[in-house]
């Protein structure tokens, strides 16, 4: 769709990811995904070719000097030092004869000989029995993406030339891109695929930008330009909007306003029901740049601290003390409250490069969470000896991503004692008085809970994933995105089965996935008994309000009646009568 030809007023509807309303053009990024065709060639095109890889290789070494300055003053010259590396693989100049030669041979374009060459000499090295070498493929990889989107046109997504505040739309974009976003520039975005769960979304929420996720194939039918408000809350991106529209929202956005001022009142204020039960609330926590918003949102603790997000974005891994120096200022920002540290939990949707993670078939059944750190001995004990050196003087809580059977759960901790026994032995200073935790999100953890119950001090449901493998329904794919229904009688179940056995055990339990921070799921969770819930920090007034407006022991009445029900949709509508009875002004 072009400017010129657009009426006004397009809705395009998509998922609701991030709230917010935002009004500015928008800026649709050129679609990521790396398909190259095998274009046949003339003999005439072929100095043409060859000039055009020149270009493009001039353009990347400029890139890379500009990124690797940038990245010396931001992070120090040690870390910037690895894109010495990338600039060695561009100023190769065999590599340019390579593909030289197999343009001239196969008269094919000179996209896919360079995109098919850095393939196979990647492949080659990660055979090479060297850990060294195995990092550099992933170099290769890098440098080569670049050189592709320079040679095609693309803009890398480090480095968009954005004129002017915008509403980004762009095909799919993973955890590293929005962890990326200026936030005076993209003011919001708007993407083909995703969902509200997939970790883009979750990244957008804890960077409090606006998004609308599923859009199909907005990216490919519209052009940078056009004016249009993106709706955070609704799940729809207005094209073209009139004046009556621009005007409905301002006033809708001067209501929302009022009630999140409202709101900020409850800041200090106990998430305590009617009759007396507490549900602590805790944030959710992703970047470092979320720290701010815990205690002023009234975060009583961080419930879940996303531990991997310290790892994207760079090419090499955080040392230990890094490490340290980051997790204390985590834990000085909830101090005097406990800090819940998730052991990294990459693959699924956050593939990082350097991490050694390679492709999957099925990556959110493969290689993740805990079985990435036991496979990886040195990673998971550096991060365990950074957690236990930073947390001298702090409330510090560890647990495991991901788990599915008990060896796991166990293996996971003899791993910590062992750290905690080194350390001893080393007489360096440290915190052993540590709650230990597993995150139940896995259905075959859910089930044999009470075997886990005795190893443990707290439980973590992470619905997040425990919807998306009990339903077998992919967190990320916005086509199944119906079936995603986080009040399935199924997954009631076996939240109910972890509450229940974790208490007969003396085991408290919280909640981390989004599901704590939706109001219309809280009357349930309160209901199954659940004794801490953790989410954005912008979530956390709301969900204090509905605690105290809600009675428990009705509550307990309403999950087991829902329990007892036969569909996701009808638990949905009994939800929504309670929602419209006891907390109708934040409904809207
Ligand atoms: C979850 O699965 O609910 C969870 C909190 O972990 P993540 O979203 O990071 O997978
Ligand atoms: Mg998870």
């Amino acid at each position: 769709m072009s400017k010129k030809k657009l009426r006004s007023d397009i809705r395009l509807t998509g998922i609701p990811a991030s709230p917010g309303v935002v009004h500015a053009k928008i800026h649709v990024l050129d679609r990521e995904e790396i398909h190259v065709p095998a274009l046949p060639i003339e003999d005439s095109e072929i100095g043409a070719e060859i000039s055009r890889l020149e270009e493009a290789l001039f353009q990347t070494r400029e890139q890379i000097r500009e990124i690797k300055e940038h990245l010396s003053q931001s992070i120090g010259e040690k870390d910037a030092a690895i894109f010495d590396a990338h600039m060695l693989v561009v100023e190769d100049s065999s590599l340019l004869e390579a593909v030289r030669k197999q343009v001239e041979t196969k008269k094919l374009c000179v996209d896919y000989v360079f995109h098919h060459l850095m393939l196979s000499y990647a492949a080659s090295m990660r055979q090479v029995d060297d850990p060294y070498l195995q990092e550099r493929a992933s170099d290769i990889m890098d440098v080569g993406k670049r050189v592709l989107k320079n040679l095609r046109g693309m803009a890398p997504s480090e480095k968009l030339h954005l004129e002017e505040p915008c509403i980004l739309v762009a095909h799919d974009l993973t955890p590293s891109d929005t962890a990326l976003f200026d936030r005076k520039m993209i003011l919001g975005f708007a993407t083909d695929l995703g969902n509200r769960v997939s970790h883009s979304a979750i990244m957008a929420r804890s960077l409090n930008i606006p998004s609308v996720v599923g859009l199909k194939d907005a990216s490919q039918s519209l052009d940078s330009g056009i004016p249009a408000i993106l709706d955070g809350y609704e799940g729809i991106l207005i094209l073209n909007p009139s004046e009556k529209t621009g005007f409905e929202y301002g006033q809708i956005e001067q209501k929302r306003h009022a009630i999140e001022e409202g709101l900020t009142q409850l800041r200090l204020t106990e998430a305590i029901s009617k009759d007396g039960r507490k549900v602590t609330v805790s944030a959710n926590v992703e970047l470092l740049d979320d720290l701010h918003l815990i205690q002023s949102a009234g975060a009583e603790g961080i419930g879940l601290y996303r531990t991997e997000f310290l790892f994207v974005n760079r090419t090499e891994l955080p040392t230990e003390e890094e490490q340290i120096t980051i997790y204390q200022k985590v834990m000085q920002a909830a101090h005097p409250h406990p800090v819940i540290f998730r052991t990294l939990d990459v693959g699924g949707d956050k593939m990082f490069d350097h991490l050694g993670l390679s492709e999957e078939q099925n990556p959110f059944l493969g290689w993740r969470g805990i079985r990435y750190s036991l496979g990886s001995p040195a990673i998971f004990e550096s991060q365990l000896r950074a957690i236990c050196r930073a947390g001298v003087g702090f409330k510090v809580r560890i647990m495991f991503p991901m788990i599915s059977t008990y060896e796991e759960l166990v293996q996971a901790k003899s791993t910590l004692q062992g750290v905690i026994l080194d350390l001893e032995k080393e007489e360096i200073a440290h915190c052993s008085d540590i709650e230990i935790g597993a995150m139940i999100e896995v259905p075959s953890a859910a089930l044999i809970v009470d075997r886990m119950v005795p190893e443990v001090d707290f439980l973590s449901i992470g619905t997040n994933d425990l919807i998306q493998y009990t339903l077998a329904v992919d967190r990320t794919n916005e086509k199944v995105a119906y079936l995603y229904q986080p009040t399935h009688p199924a997954v009631l179940q076996l939240i109910q089965n972890v509450v229940t056995k974790a208490h007969e055990g003396h085991v408290w339990v919280g909640v981390c996935g989004e599901m704590a921070g939706e109001i219309m799921f809280t009357p349930l969770l309160l209901g199954l008994g659940v004794d801490e819930l953790s989410m954005g920090s912008i979530f956390i007034p709301r969900i204090k309000r509905v605690i105290q407006s809600l009675n428990h022991q009705e509550m307990k009445a309403l999950a087991e009646e829902a329990l007892k029900m036969n569909t996701g949709a009808e638990v949905l509508d009994l939800l929504e009568k309670v929602a419209h009875a006891h907390y109708p002004e934040l409904l809207d």
